[in-house]
């Protein structure tokens, strides 16, 4: 045991409202990233779990259907409340275990809270259409149904935010859920689960199975009593997850990979505009779907941009998040750390001039954790692979345009598309960005990330398959459009043929 906060040595799954060892009696060790420490062991469990996840999911789903959306909506806002009350405790294990910065941490835990209370109250809302039907004497209405039991599958880069913009609306729609995390952050999950019995959630609403994504995540993807996958990872599981549920006609919703870039124009705030990119580029050390990782900047103001962010970085306080003191966090593990490495080393053959940075940090009680330090490439070219695939940590790339309608290409000209964003005083500039950078977000004055919990959350292009996280279009995601039509003319009135 490390931490007073963390009180067991070993997680179980949650299945049916219990705790339940999984069948195999293989585990893997959760490691703070800010200092090597194991935090707990997670079970690594298979397919039988999974059945047996799914069949007590199966079981209260029919009744937890039947309950009016409004009283579904109470167990949500308990969940709200408790999680208000609980939110250092949270935040501090998330830290633990993510290793984000604690201030980043508690910002996560509130989009949490957030979801809570707006998904519950969709409870009241869940809105559907009345429209007049083409005959006399009939009425037509559409409303939203839910699916049965689904399947979410989470990354560890948000352990808590994401669960939660997709089991809530999942659980207010009057699904039942079975919840796989990632197996490197799995303890807010294990919160979660004691939150939603305290809440008085119903046994086998929400079940967590712990364990791999190639065998639990799997094993739900190919379950025929789950109906959905909701997935949020990279591209490359997300298109082998896409694949089978094709095969199996399984509703799949996907979010993944980004390359976002902040375009500076010559008439920006440039102290406003370094403000949103250092806090893009390097918060969550650049472990974000949504972090900034180019800055397409107009040549005139290239190089006061440069100096200006080389002095930000020079403040910027690397160590363990838990310390208030620390800006940037460590990186998830090694082999992410490794990754960022190679693609320095890829920047640096392709003839882009590294400023800043460019290597993992080691010194004193670094040496203990996963820690890159922030890192500026410039004179970067729009087809290098530094500034078309996602790398995943504290590396931004500088690329200089002429105007703006070559600012939008470069934007666009990548595989993904989530978030964009544009620095200008210019009104006229900012209603041709937000209309043509192809990207489900965009943000004016702003960095690329800050979403907030009431809009829908995702992207274009490889970043998704058309569905979005959050907000009320999260509903489509967890529910079948059932139209109704009741005919009270006492005959048989052929819709298209006995209309007059
Ligand atoms: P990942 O390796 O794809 O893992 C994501 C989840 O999928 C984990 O729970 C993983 O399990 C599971 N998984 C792995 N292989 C699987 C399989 N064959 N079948 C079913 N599930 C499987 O992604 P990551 O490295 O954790 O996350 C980082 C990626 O997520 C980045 O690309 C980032 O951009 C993206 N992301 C996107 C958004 C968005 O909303 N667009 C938000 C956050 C992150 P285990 O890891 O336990 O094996």
């Amino acid at each position: 045991m490390s931490n007073a906060l963390v009180t067991e040595k070993k997680l179980s799954n949650f299945i049916n409202g219990e705790w339940v060892s999984a069948q195999q009696d293989h585990f893997a060790p959760v490691v703070n990233p800010a200092n090597g420490e194991k935090l707990i062991d997670v079970p690594l469990s298979s397919q039988e779990d999974v059945n047996q996840a799914v069949k007590a999911a199966k079981k209260a789903q029919k009744e937890w259907a039947l309950v009016p959306a409004p009283q579904r909506a109470e167990v949500l806002y308990r969940v709200g409340y408790i999680m208000k009350e609980r939110k250092e405790h949270l935040s501090q294990i998330l830290t633990m275990e993510n290793g984000k910065v604690i201030e980043e941490a508690r910002g996560e835990v509130q989009e949490g809270i957030d979801m809570a209370f707006y998904m519950a109250g969709e409870g009241r809302r869940l809105f559907g259409h009345t429209t007049p039907a083409e005959l006399k004497d009939k009425f037509a209405m559409s409303q939203r149904a839910p699916v049965g039991v689904v399947g979410i599958i989470t990354p560890w880069n948000f352990p808590i935010a994401i669960a939660t913009w997709k089991s809530f609306p999942a659980i207010v729609a009057g699904n039942a859920v079975i919840w796989k995390p990632a197996t490197e952050t799995p303890m807010m999950a294990y919160e979660m689960a004691k939150i939603f019995v305290e809440a008085g959630l119903p046994n086998g609403v929400v079940n967590v199975v712990f364990g791999s994504g190639s065998e639990v995540g799997d094993a739900m993807v190919e379950h025929s009593d789950i109906r959905v996958i909701s997935f949020t990872g990279s591209n490359e599981t997300g298109r082998t997850i896409a694949g089978k549920c094709g095969q199996l006609l399984k509703k799949v919703s996907l979010e993944m990979g980004g390359k976002n870039a902040v375009i500076v124009m010559d008439d920006a705030n440039l102290d406003l505009a370094v403000q949103g990119i250092i806090w893009s580029a390097y918060g969550t050390s650049g472990q974000r779907c949504t972090a900034c990782s180019r800055v397409i900047v107009h040549e005139s103001v290239k190089e006061q941009l440069e100096e200006r962010l080389l002095a930000e970085i020079d403040h910027l306080t690397i160590g363990d998040g838990l310390d208030e003191q620390n800006k940037v966090g460590p990186i998830i593990n090694e082999a992410g750390l490794r990754k960022i490495e190679k693609y320095v080393q890829i920047g640096q053959e392709e003839g882009a001039r590294l400023l800043a940075g460019g290597n993992a940090l080691n010194e004193g009680d670094l040496n203990k954790g996963y820690y890159f330090a922030p890192t500026l490439f410039t004179d970067v070219k729009p087809d290098m692979r530094i500034a078309k695939e996602e790398i995943f940590g504290p590396v931004l790339s500088i690329i200089p345009v002429k105007d703006l309608d070559e600012a939008i290409e470069v934007n666009n000209d990548v595989a993904f598309g989530l978030s964009s964003s544009i620095f200008t005083q210019d009104i006229n500039k900012v209603f041709k960005a937000q209309r043509d950078l192809d990207t489900g977000i965009v943000y004016v004055n702003a960095g690329t990330t800050g979403a907030e919990i009431h809009l829908p959350f995702g992207g274009t292009k490889g970043t998704g398959n058309g569905h979005r996280d959050s907000g009320q279009a999260a509903l489509d995601v967890f529910t079948e459009w059932k139209a109704v039509y009741v005919d009270f003319s006492g005959k048989l009135q052929r819709a298209q043929i006995d209309v007059e």
